[in-house]
């Protein structure tokens, strides 16, 4: 369904950003992965999907790093049609103690960084007439949990920039939407399940019981590729007039 086109997918190296490339590449687009950590892994289980894998180390924190890798996209493979905007970190404290070190690094990496790839992948996009932009908000795109204020104020924001940027391409064959997943286990979750084992001094199977337990009606964790089944959906022609929709993939967490 994908065969020719080209997924950027930030923060592609782990957890729901690799799920994603991993679907998207499954319905043949070649991939464009981006993050840290261990990258020869993530690119060996893309490149046996049978499609063409670069990858970019971008900071998405630093908005000239995003350029070049924007830049390094078109060279290599001709542009982007597929942007997925998914690198994201969290730190938990009140707001009152809550580092303004983190603060800023939240903004720039899980709001500001969506918006400077999407305005770089745009012109190439209307150009073609055809892309999809999908942002991975959050459930706390919606709502709002205790000691998460910038992650809360960025996913909101995601949900903001996900609507406008869809409205102003509304005549056109370029979408955004955002994707609001509830609990995902990936390493961002298992270091509050870690942190939550230790301050109630319980074990891990009893510390995401009582992690989901507080929000996620389903008791289950949603997966990386549940979420990559979401984007393949959003790219289909099927989507073509799904517009600036956040998709909540929660297990009941906002019908609450
Ligand atoms: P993860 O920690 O497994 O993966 C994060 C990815 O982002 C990694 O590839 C990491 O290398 C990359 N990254 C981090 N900082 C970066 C930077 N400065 N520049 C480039 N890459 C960077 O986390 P995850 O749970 O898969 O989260 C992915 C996205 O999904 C995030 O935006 C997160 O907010 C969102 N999300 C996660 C959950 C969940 O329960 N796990 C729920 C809702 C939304």
């Amino acid at each position: 369904m994908l065969k020719g086109k080209t997924a950027l997918v930030t923060g592609s190296t782990s957890g729901i950003g690799l799920g994603v490339a991993l679907s998207l590449a499954r319905q043949g687009a070649n991939i464009v992965l981006n993050g840290f950590g261990d990258v020869e892994g993530p690119k060996a289980q893309v490149a046996a999907l049978g499609v063409q894998v670069g990858y970019h180390g971008a900071d998405m924190s630093k908005p000239a790093e995003i350029e070049a890798m924007m830049a390094y996209a078109g060279e290599t493979f001709g542009g982007v049609d597929i942007l997925v905007n998914n690198a994201g970190i969290q730190h938990v404290a009140p707001v009152e103690s809550f580092p303004v070190e983190r603060w800023d690094a939240i903004i720039a990496i899980n709001l500001s960084s969506a918006f400077h790839a999407t305005r770089l992948a745009l012109p190439g996009m209307q150009s073609r007439n055809w892309g999809r932009i999908i942002n991975i908000a959050s459930v706390h795109g919606l709502v709002a949990s205790t000691q998460k204020s910038a992650y809360v104020a960025a996913k909101h924001g995601v949900i903001g920039l996900t609507k406008v940027t869809a409205l102003e391409n509304a005549t056109t064959g370029v979408t955004c939407n955002a994707i609001c997943p509830g609990w995902v286990l990936t390493p961002l979750v298992q270091k509050q399940v870690d942190a939550r084992a230790a301050a109630e001094g319980v074990d891990n199977a009893e510390a995401i019981r009582r992690l989901l337990g507080d929000k996620q009606p389903s008791m289950q964790f949603t997966t990386p590729e549940e979420l990559g089944e979401l984007a393949v959906f959003l790219c289909s022609a099927a989507a073509n007039n799904v517009r600036g929709v956040a998709w909540s993939v929660d297990g009941g967490w906002t019908a609450q």
